[in-house]
């Protein structure tokens, strides 16, 4: 007997859902992509638990007749291609016709819609991908489509879904990506019945990002306006080297204007940034990149959030290129090395002498693509080699000092002076010490703040005028659920009007100029992922954070009091080798290897 068989539509249906439909942000996404394909002015996002009790999408697009309204429900339906060629240049943001068909057999769906010319709505109910009713409605020009009970018929994924807090901040994100994408359109999102995002329509991409993230963080962004529109046109918004994040979570990421996630865009902005922004610190971005529409694959991926560039390497560059530029503008680089030299500028009477009266023919072999990449690259190579100044080989102190380890530190430590006022040398019954000054202050602060939270005797100071400062909306999530923590530590936080916090006490020894970086770093760094994580660790995420904006900075001097008190500190601490970022403390240099290295042994 054979045993291959087709699928039943609502089988294969359930296993393509599995592909677009991760948790409630993607069934939005979808709906949201759909909203402005279809033109719409307006878009309302409503949503309760999280998404999974109910995700609404409402929009003035140009919605669909009744025939339209049942087929778009059908695997493999859609208005936007019709003949494979048009996938060479897709500008719609949905193509796949898979988007309706996948939620709705895993979700209890009812689609409402009526188009301009239509004299009644409809509206189609459908369940497990089931259809269940069509009937008469009443609708104004437009679509709403309504979500229940997402994975009602599917327990398994059920149990992927994460605490309601976190699904929340995944739609909230959602949300803002695609409101900033589309200044023009007005974007409503209302969670549990409480209005989070308001948008109306505005003219340009700051004064959106103006009504979603509040006058400071568009202050401190630097204009980027680069790239050429035959390969890659580079606008948008990047952060000051000053305002740094741990994670990428703050780099919106756009290809014609579809929210990706690209590691590749991801790493020239990085590199853009390389020497002001050390690895593993990342700076906020908007970045909008447009190419021409058959630059771009799109088709990669079934939520659409990877996509392909035909000229990786060149798209690359003018996201590095326009980065560094916006940087160089501001003062904080110099600009750009010119790779592609113009020839030199020439006077009419030089040109005329210099060109031959017969035109020769050469066969010179014309470079491959290939070869012009390499030379590129070689040139870039050469180049950034030029700029650099000669240093010692990078592994030389690796190679003769180590990190010190706990069983081998004495009391008996000495400090003579300090290096680059950065780090304090010293000696012991064992060598040569270098003390990192501001690691092993973070160190000393570090146990302190951990000290006094568990006796529950913190020391706060009063500011005199409170400090205040927005909040996106994404952050907001995770502010509440911080305040308490904070407030462990010294900190008085007071929630003004909507998304504006005021600052009104800060620990002890954090000055205050350095509450509110600290503030938006630890927003950043305890995402919602990290919300059910134990107190304890939120705890020691917060020391850490306290401990390294008050400890003292590099390239500061230290009165040799200071470099004292500081080392016999830091001996009391718990772990003086390692500070609470897991760098190493001090570094030592070995008699042995001294007298070894002068031949001496
Ligand atoms: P795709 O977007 O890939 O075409 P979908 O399954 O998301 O596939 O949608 C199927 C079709 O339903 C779309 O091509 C479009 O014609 C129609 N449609 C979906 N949502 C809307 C909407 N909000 N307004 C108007 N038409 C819509
Ligand atoms: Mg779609």
């Amino acid at each position: 007997m054979s045993k291959i068989r087709v699928l039943a539509d609502h089988v294969a249906n359930q296993i393509a859902a599995g592909e677009v439909v991760e948790r409630p942000a993607s069934v939005a996404k979808e709906l949201v992509e759909n909203s402005i394909d279809a033109g719409a002015t307006r878009i309302t996002i409503e949503i309760e638990a999280g998404g999974r009790r109910l995700l609404k999408v409402s929009d003035d697009g140009e919605g669909m007749v009744r025939d339209d309204a049942i087929l778009a429900f059908e695997r493999h339906a859609t208005s936007k291609i019709r003949v494979s060629d048009d996938l060479i240049a897709i500008g719609t943001l949905g193509f796949r016709g898979e988007a309706l068909a996948s939620i709705a057999s895993v979700a209890k769906v009812e689609l409402t819609t009526s188009t301009e010319e239509a004299t009644a709505a409809t509206r189609v109910a459908i369940e497990g991908g089931r259809m269940r009713d069509v009937k008469d409605a009443a609708h104004p020009r437009g679509t709403t489509i309504v979500v229940r009970d997402l994975f009602f018929n599917v327990p398994a994924r059920r149990k992927f879904l994460r605490a309601e807090a976190t699904e929340t901040f995944h739609l909230t994100n959602l949300v803002t990506h695609y409101a900033l994408a589309h200044p023009e359109i007005s974007f409503v999102f209302v969670n549990n019945g409480r209005e989070v995002v308001r948008a109306v329509p505005a003219k340009d991409l700051r004064e959106r990002a103006y009504q979603i993230f509040g006058e400071e963080f568009l202050e401190n962004l630097l204009v980027v306006d680069g790239g050429d529109s035959q390969i890659a046109r580079i606008t948008g918004f990047v952060s000051a080297p000053r305002d740094r994040r741990t994670s990428r979570d703050s780099q919106y990421l756009f290809v014609n204007r579809r929210f990706v996630r690209d590691r590749m865009i991801g790493r020239s902005l990085s590199e853009g940034y390389r020497s002001i922004l050390p690895h593993g610190v990342y700076p906020a971005a908007l970045l909008f990149i447009d190419t021409p529409l058959e630059e771009v694959d799109v088709n990669v991926h079934p939520a659409k959030t990877e996509v392909r560039f035909r000229r990786q390497a060149a798209v690359a560059d003018a996201v590095r290129e326009a980065v560094r530029n916006a940087l160089a503008s501001a003062g904080y680089v110099q600009p750009e090395p010119q790779i592609v030299q113009s020839p030199p500028p020439q006077t009419a009477a030089a040109a005329v002498a210099s060109s031959p009266p017969q035109p020769r023919i050469e066969f010179v072999p014309l470079p491959s693509g290939e070869e012009i990449a390499r030379d590129i690259e070689e040139m870039i190579r050469s180049s950034s080699v030029k700029s650099v100044s000669p240093l010692p080989p990078i592994d030389s102190a690796e190679k003769l000092t180590s990190a010190v380890t706990p069983e081998t530190l004495s009391s008996n430590i000495h400090p003579l002076g300090q290096l680059e006022e950065s780090f304090i040398i010293a000696t012991d019954d064992e060598g040569l010490l270098l003390i990192d000054q501001h690691v092993a202050h973070e160190r000393v602060l570090f146990d302190k703040y951990r000290g006094l939270e568990s006796e529950r005797r913190t020391e706060s100071q009063q500011l005199l005028v409170p400090e205040t400062f927005d909040l996106t909306p994404a952050q907001a999530a995770v502010f509440d659920q911080l305040v308490p923590e904070l407030e462990v530590y010294g900190f008085e936080l007071m929630r003004l009007s909507g998304r504006t916090v005021a600052i009104r006490a800060v620990p002890a020894d954090l000055p205050a100029g350095e509450a509110r970086n600290m503030l938006f770093e630890l927003l950043e760094t305890v995402d919602a992922e990290k919300k059910n994580n134990a107190r304890e660790t939120l705890r020691d995420e917060i020391a850490a954070s306290l401990a390294c904006h008050a400890a003292i900075k590099v390239n500061m001097p230290l009165a040799p009091e200071k470099m004292r008190w500081l080392i016999d500190r830091l001996l009391q601490t718990s772990s003086p080798t390692t500070c609470p970022h897991g760098r190493p403390v001090i570094l030592r240099l070995k008699m042995k290897d001294i007298l070894k290295g002068f031949h001496r042994i």
